[in-house]
């Protein structure tokens, strides 16, 4: 292949400023690439710690290993920073390199198309750009599920998805349901039990719940982390070891470190949940991390509130007053919170993507989300998404994911700045092996062990990766070209 003498001059759109998208800003800007735009439908960056601000919302992976590599602070208040604290890192690690120069906030992209060698965008303002590369870096748990709940719109009361909290809405000695058990719904309820004047958690499906311990760091250990950088760099280590160990555990169901995890789980319950009765009702019928493990050293202390009322009726429909349950009682409210979860599976749509030859996404995704190593899809040349369809996902860092998969990324895109092709897409058949050889490794994990669960896909697949977190590692260093089609 002949190589340009002069490099390939490049410019990219990045789409979404959360984690992912202030991430790609820095990287290509240290990789040298300075034409680029990130745009932002929200006015600020943050992705979903800007639209989450729920009570209780914090990150379950620990605050320096939920840090970017490249910048690690000493700061961190505790071992589970609040969620208003992980927003204010963000913002600040976009204002130190300087996003701001780069971004459109207020601006949604809702289409892409590829003609003659390039993407065509389109915003909602009516702004159109064209670029060479396109990272869609818009998250994984995005657009709000909201269940067809009978009567929802007659509810007299203030209703609301956990990521759209009403904080106009006081729940101070309020009556408040909420709707779910998990990650989202087990913060939620910890932390305002003690503020409402009743609370009622609608279970559909008990949780296992792994024991959370969550220490401040003093000033002391602060005043040491920002002395010793190497101190700080190296607890991120140990952190990225430990989840490594856990990541290995959920592919392997019967693994010893899994049997630790189940192992922890019921005597959690066990010890925390003291009424035999409540125990029962709180106890799933599937293995531990079969569904994403929920991680909370407070929701059985909650529970188990005078205040506090577990409800495992179904839900019958949601009248003016309150939910009624099938039993045909009237659980009285005054604040609904549906923790409802995310429509899982939409990743960057209602985006309309259209790539070579008139492959759309939509076409492309009709049964289900796929993509080569999660990142890059048939058809859709110089198209790189960060956390896309089927990459890991589960209580491990989406940081360090993203990390990897864009130091993959640039290998690619630094080929197309050498000349070496103008178009890289993975091949069909590459794309078709890898998601054979996934599916059937899926099946074989814990996620596969009988449950509901937001990572199965429309065959009950889970839509994860089943493999170790080494092989992740391995196959992000470096792309093997023969899965590409170069031209
Ligand atoms: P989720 O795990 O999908 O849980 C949704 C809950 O809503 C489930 O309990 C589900 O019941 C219930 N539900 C849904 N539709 C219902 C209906 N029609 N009637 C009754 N119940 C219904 O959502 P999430 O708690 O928002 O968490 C989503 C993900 O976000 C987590 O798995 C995690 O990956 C991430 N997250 C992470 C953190 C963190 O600390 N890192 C915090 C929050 C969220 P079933 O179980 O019966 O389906």
């Amino acid at each position: 292949m002949a190589v340009a003498a002069e490099p390939r001059h490049l410019r990219f759109a990045v789409i979404g400023a959360g984690m992912a998208g202030i991430l790609s800003a820095i990287k290509l800007t240290e990789a040298g690439y300075t034409d680029f735009t990130v745009y932002e439908k929200a006015d600020r960056p943050g992705g979903t710690w800007r639209e989450n601000t729920y009570p209780g919302l914090a990150c379950d992976v620990p605050s320096h290993l939920y840090s970017y590599s490249f910048a690690l602070t000493p700061d961190w208040t505790h071992r589970y920073s609040p969620g208003p604290e992980i927003q204010t890192y963000f913002e600040r690690v976009a204002r130190d390199h300087d996003l701001d120069a780069h971004a459109r906030f207020g601006d949604e992209v809702t289409r892409c198309a590829f003609a003659d060698g390039r993407w065509h965008l389109t915003t909602a303002s009516g702004h159109h750009d064209e670029v060479d590369v396109v990272v869609a870096a818009t998250g994984v748990l995005h657009h709000p599920h909201v269940p067809a709940l009978e009567g929802l719109d007659d509810f007299d009361g203030a209703a609301f998805h956990s990521s759209r909290w009403d904080h106009d809405v006081a729940i101070d000695g309020a009556r408040v349901g909420v709707v779910g058990t998990g990650s989202t719904a087990v913060q939620i309820v910890g932390a305002i039990v003690d503020e409402v004047a009743h609370l009622s958690l609608f279970q559909r499906t008990a949780q296992w719940i792994m024991p959370q311990e969550n220490p401040a760091y003093s000033a002391e250990e602060r005043a040491e982390f920002r002395d010793d950088p190497t101190q700080l760099r190296g607890l991120h280590e140990k952190l990225c070891e430990q989840f490594d160990v856990f990541a290995n555990a959920i592919v392997h169901a019967d693994s010893p470190e899994m049997q630790l995890v189940e192992r922890l789980c019921r005597e959690h319950l066990e010890d925390a949940v003291h009424d035999p009765v409540l125990r029962e009702r709180l106890r799933p019928s599937y293995r531990a991390a079969c569904k994403r493990l929920v991680v909370s050293g407070r929701f059985y202390d909650a529970i188990q509130r005078p205040n506090a009322e577990l409800v495992t009726e179904p839900i019958e429909r949601i009248e003016a007053r309150g939910v009624r349950t099938r039993d045909g009682a009237l659980h009285e409210l005054d604040v609904l919170v549906l923790a409802t979860g995310f429509q899982a599976h939409a990743f960057m749509r209602p985006l309309e993507v259209v790539g070579r030859d008139g492959h759309t996404l939509t076409d492309e995704w009709k049964q289900r989300p796929s993509a080569y190593l999660s990142i890059s899809i048939p058809h859709f040349p110089n198209f790189f998404m960060l956390n896309g369809p089927n990459g890991p996902v589960g209580n491990f860092s989406l940081i360090d994911v993203a990390e990897l998969q864009f130091g993959y990324v640039l290998q690619l895109v630094d080929r197309l700045r050498a000349g070496e092709c103008r178009e890289v897409s993975p091949t069909e058949e590459a794309t078709a092996a890898l998601e054979a050889e996934r599916t059937e490794a899926a099946k074989g994990t814990i996620w596969m062990t009988g449950c509901r669960s937001w990572y199965l896909d429309d065959r009950g697949v889970p839509a994860v990766w089943p493999f170790s977190f080494d092989r992740f590692r391995a196959e992000m260093a470096g792309p093997d070209l023969a899965a590409y089609d170069l031209r």
